[in-house]
């Protein structure tokens, strides 16, 4: 930025709008005396050029000065934590609004660093500058507060659309993304709770364990994509089958867990011979063709919460009658 001599009072003489001190941000709604009183004290402040791409302030230097845009714009070319690109938004600064009063006023270093986004013309008010006119007008106080008001409800919004974005990912991170089931995490972070929950409302809880059969060597037979398909398959079998309040979830590889919340035993094990029936009569077809696959099956271990057990002693039930379904031949349900 170069220094330009011109003085902002011969400039409001006879150029355009955006240098008249009504237009300002900072000085609107003051009275005419408390005008002349402000013309007088920023009648010495510089006006700089800043040509397009130019830093004007950035995070390393602590803000004596505020800068005023009369003409062009200023815009925040770097969040200072900007490890979140997907808030990339810019905000802009246009004539009549001002950068750095934070700085100025709490002598820390910038928050964000702001550049020129095109060739602009920029008043210069000097940190003691500023502190006079606080002094001088109650004007530029209020107007000084509003601004502050808006910026703070500006960075609420902007943690807020963080937050937002953070429970987006959190959620993400809680689907398996091949069958669209809940995955193992949401299910250490969910089981527990529901056992819980149980206990202390004396009801019912159940779980079925799936494993489907043979798994391996329908991947060897078929490939690992049409292996991938049937284990889709399986997955909307599973979740098509089931209550609003029930939940279905991939336990890893091509295991998979069904919850069923309020469910004794005898309910849970109906559910599993119907759901193990209808994966039986599932087709999964052949890449490109409507030919059929040798069907798949599954094995089934259901388990119904004991007074004494916790989550992982309730999956090992499930585990154990899983191991006999698949020891007593598979495609079958156990208790
Ligand atoms: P069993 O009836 O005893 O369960 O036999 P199995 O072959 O299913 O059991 P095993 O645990 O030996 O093999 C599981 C197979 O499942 C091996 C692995 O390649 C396959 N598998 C696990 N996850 C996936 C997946 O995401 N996609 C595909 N295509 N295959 C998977
Ligand atoms: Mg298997
Ligand atoms: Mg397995």
């Amino acid at each position: 930025m170069y220094l330009d001599k011109t003085i902002l009072e011969q400039l409001m003489r006879f150029r355009d709008a955006n240098y008249r001190i009504e237009n300002i941000h900072l000085f609107r709604d003051i009275t005419a005396d408390n005008r002349k009183l402000i013309a007088d004290i920023v009648k010495d402040c510089p006006v700089v050029k800043a040509r397009a791409g130019q830093i004007v302030l950035d995070t390393y230097s602590a803000g004596a000065r505020l800068y005023v845009v009369l003409q062009g714009a200023l815009g925040v070319t770097r969040q200072a934590d900007d490890s979140n690109h997907l808030e990339n938004t810019i905000t802009q600064y246009l004539p009549g609004e001002c950068v750095g009063e934070i700085s100025v006023l709490d002598e820390e270093i910038h928050s964000v660093t702001i550049a020129a986004l095109m060739d602009s013309e920029l008043l210069v008010i000097e940190a003691e500058t500023l502190w006079r006119l606080i002094d001088e007008s109650n004007g530029v106080a209020r107007n000084l507060l509003q601004l502050l008001s808006f910026r703070i409800r500006a960075a609420n919004a902007q943690i807020r659309n963080r937050q937002k974005v953070g429970e987006f990912y959190r959620q993400l991170s809680m689907v398996d993304g091949l069958t669209g089931l809940h995955n193992r995490a949401w299910l250490n972070a969910q089981l527990p709770g529901m056992v819980e929950h149980a206990h202390a409302g004396g009801n019912a809880l159940s779980i079925i364990m799936v494993d489907l059969d043979h798994f391996k060597r329908f991947n060897d037979q078929h490939g690992h994509l049409l292996g991938d398909d049937a284990l889709q398959s399986a997955a909307k079998v599973l979740n098509a089958g089931l209550r609003p309040s029930d939940f279905a979830a991939r336990y890893g590889g091509e295991e998979m867990i069904v919850i069923l919340p309020g469910t004794n035993q005898k309910a849970a094990l109906s559910v599993a011979q119907r759901l193990c029936a209808r994966l039986a009569k599932t087709r999964v077809f052949a890449a490109d063709t409507d030919k059929p696959l040798p069907h798949i099956t599954g094995s089934f271990g259901v388990a119904t919460l004991a007074e004494d057990q916790d989550s992982a002693d309730l999956i090992s039930a499930a585990d154990a009658a899983l191991y006999r379904a698949k020891a007593g031949g598979r495609n079958q349900v156990v208790l």
